[in-house]
């Protein structure tokens, strides 16, 4: 079992640039592309360790992406509608006004089950 890494570019859907920095940040809703079996799932930011997680699942991604900073960064998670691979997005969070966030990913990571 193993956890791959990709560049948010590469398997998130629609990322674009917004008037407030340089970071793409996620459309709404968030979309993951899965190169397997070339569906699109459209993610919630705010779902974290879904039941369909394992234990080992939770413990291999959160070793992988690193610890969050509060306020900052956060991560959420998701499977693939068509395979049900397990998928967690780190990402960026920045208060552009009053309760205003904008989001951006730093990171995709796909769990591979062994083979
Ligand atoms: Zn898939």
């Amino acid at each position: 079992m193993s956890v791959i890494q990709k560049q948010p570019d590469e398997v998130l859907v629609g990322l674009t640039h917004d008037r407030f920095g340089d970071e793409k940040v996620f459309t709404v809703p968030a979309k993951y592309w899965c190169s397997k079996c070339d569906v699109v799932t459209q993610f919630n930011l705010r779902v974290k360790e879904p039941p369909q997680f394992s234990f080992q699942i939770r413990k291999a991604l959160t070793e992988a992406c690193g610890p969050t900073v509060p306020y900052e960064t956060d991560y959420c998670d998701l499977l693939c509608h068509k395979c049900g691979q397990p998928i967690r997005v780190k990402y960026g969070q920045h208060e552009f006004a009053m309760s205003s966030y904008r989001y951006f990913p730093l990171g995709v990571y796909l769990y591979e089950a062994a083979l």
